[in-house]
């Protein structure tokens, strides 16, 4: 797959962006379909299609620059009093735009954002089950 997106052309200076930050890693600026006034994303400069591609140093600086964009929203004219950061992470958890990027979403009473989900109480076994299977996978991660 092309990892060159319309982030990249952001990046690169030829389509336009309402910038917020921006260091020689990363990028922020205000998403042109926002979910609520404010909404902005930020984004890796080194194009990474997915967490699987992301070099975890890079991950931790999106997030750091998140909280920092946390913080503005809250001291700016947005004027929020709480955030949501959202990632999507393949098509099937909703990712249109194939360049990582973590969605920075102010929150106001009664916005209309949210998250659909149906929410269940395994009994504990089912939970240690599958806890296991995941410590399991990271073990074999961590040995490649
Ligand atoms: P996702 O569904 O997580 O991949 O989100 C992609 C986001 O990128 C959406 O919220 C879009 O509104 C946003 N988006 C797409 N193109 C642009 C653009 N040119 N400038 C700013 N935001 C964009």
């Amino acid at each position: 797959m092309n990892p060159y997106t319309i982030f990249s052309e952001i990046i690169a200076g030829q389509a336009p962006s309402s910038k917020v930050y921006e260091d020689e890693d990363v990028l922020a600026f205000m998403d042109i379909r926002p979910v609520t006034p404010g909404h902005v994303l930020v984004i890796p400069k080194a194009p990474a299609r997915s967490l699987a591609e992301l070099d975890p140093v890079m991950g931790g600086k999106l997030f750091q620059v998140g909280q920092r964009i946390a913080a503005g929203l809250r001291e700016s004219e947005v004027g929020c009093d709480g955030v949501n950061f959202f990632l999507a992470d393949g098509v099937t958890a909703g990712q249109e735009v194939f360049h990582v990027h973590l969605h920075v979403i102010p929150r106001t009473p009664g916005d209309g954002f949210g998250l659909r989900a149906r929410p269940t109480t395994p009994p504990r076994a089912d939970l240690d089950y599958l806890a296991g299977s995941i410590r399991g996978a990271l073990s074999r991660i961590a040995e490649r």
